[in-house]
């Protein structure tokens, strides 16, 4: 293992000291278990992620039926149907929605139907009662109808073999409703991961506390559990945990159990008091890394008894945008989603963008759009303890390692904050 020390040098870290972050986020992918899939019932599976491809094995529509309340009629009847010289037809009867036998429809006569009734035998096309006159036994057309007008086909919206939902995807309302209709009752997914966090500082006190002298309230907490909810997961706060090996010992002890991800903030730098590093050591594996990015550069991935652990920085924004650039991915993965990443915009800077040399700077903005597409704005003071620069941000704009300032108007590429 290593740990962070000083060298008494110029320069705090040199770049060949630095790890990148995708191989960083490649350390935390392999240290993730493979998804384990469960079934389920299709009510209980919104917002699950599908472990299979399911195929439709129907036909939807299974029969054609009307899309309009109207006459079912042979379309030849009434092709010269206007509203000076209507067509007159005798009405042999009235199919309802569900009815299992409509009567039949032969020239000259027609069929009272209404929306999603079965298309009676003979006929091939449906007047909707707006253009109609009369009712009763006899009904006057006044427009004509082509062949199936306002017939719904058999298999016009699914056909057997179509693929309906693939693996992968996180099941939404209308997937539910689409599965349904194609009596799919039971889906194999993946469950809800359940992430740990813990925050770890001597002058972090609950945000319901008022802070004694150089005392903080908890910011990660409350923020990592509700990003972790917002992922989709199940997050599980174990509250704080003081500077102490003990203490941290025993923290990661008694939770490892609740968790498929275990996270941690703070204790992860060159301080005196950051133990986190020696206590994941001391229960399993773990690898610190200075990785290339701003904020956010002392990292720690690891794993204690087959449960992965993500150590962040404590700074609230360094904590926020290593949720996103490593938890977010993490938890996907775990939820079996095969888009990992969230949605990214090109935008141009309107201000200047900058990162330090050989890092990804990762620049907390507000989106607008004019004309010319997205202008990404910096959300004020970038510093990374200043966490409403993050409240108010829309988006993380991204200044490539090779590149300390992007220019106003330059393209830049924003991974968004929301999907
Ligand atoms: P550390 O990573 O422990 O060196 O902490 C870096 C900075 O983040 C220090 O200013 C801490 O006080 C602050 N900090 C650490 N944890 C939290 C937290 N949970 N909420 C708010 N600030 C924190
Ligand atoms: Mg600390």
């Amino acid at each position: 293992m290593t740990r962070f020390v000083g060298h008494g040098r110029a320069e705090v870290t040199p770049e060949a000291e630095l790890t990148s972050v995708d191989d960083h986020l490649a350390g935390i992918r392999a240290l993730l278990p493979p998804p384990d899939p469960i079934e389920l019932r299709l009510a209980d599976a919104l917002g699950l992620v599908l472990a299979e491809d399911i195929v439709s094995e129907v036909e939807v529509p299974s029969f054609a039926n009307s899309a309009m309340d109207g006459y079912a009629v042979v379309a030849a009847d009434v092709v010269e149907a206007t509203v000076e010289e209507p067509v007159t037809l005798t009405v042999v009867g009235e199919v309802m929605a569900g009815a299992s036998q409509p009567p039949k429809v032969t020239s000259g006569r027609c069929v009272s139907i209404m929306t999603g009734a079965p298309i009676p035998p003979g006929a091939d096309a449906v007047v909707p009662v707006e253009t109609t006159s009369g009712g009763g036994d006899h009904v006057s057309v006044h427009r004509a109808v082509a062949p199936g007008t306002h017939v719904r086909a058999p298999g016009e919206d699914l056909a057997p073999g179509q693929p309906l939902v693939a693996a992968g995807r996180r099941l939404g309302p209308a997937d539910v409703g689409l599965l349904a209709v194609a009596g799919v009752t039971r889906v194999t997914c993946i469950t809800t991961p359940r992430v740990v966090i813990i925050s770890t500082g001597d002058e972090l006190v609950p945000a319901g506390d008022r802070p004694g002298p150089g005392q903080i309230r908890d910011a990660n907490g409350p923020m990592l559990g509700a990003m972790v909810r917002a992922a989709g997961a199940l997050p599980f706060s174990a509250g704080i945990v003081r500077d102490e090996r003990r203490a941290l010992l025993y923290a990661f002890d008694t939770n490892l159990g609740h968790a498929d991800l275990f996270v941690c903030t703070g204790g992860a730098s060159a301080g005196a008091r950051d133990l986190i590093p020696d206590v994941i050591d001391a229960l399993g594996e773990v690898t610190t890394a200075k990785v290339a990015m701003k904020p956010g550069m002392p990292q720690i991935r690891g794993r204690v008894a087959d449960t992965p652990v993500i150590g962040l920085p404590g700074n609230p924004v360094s904590a926020f945008v290593s949720f996103e650039v490593f938890v977010r991915p993490a938890i996907r993965h775990l939820q079996g989603r095969r888009d990992v990443q969230r949605p990214t915009v090109l935008a141009r800077a309107a201000e200047p963008l900058t990162a330090p040399p050989a890092k990804r700077g990762y620049v907390r903005v507000q989106l607008s759009h004019d004309d010319d597409g997205w202008l990404a704005e910096p959300t004020g003071h970038q510093g990374s303890h200043v966490i409403s620069s993050i409240a108010r941000a829309d988006g993380l704009a991204v200044v490539p390692e090779d590149r300390t300032e992007l220019g106003v108007g330059e393209q830049v590429q924003v991974q968004l904050l929301a999907d």
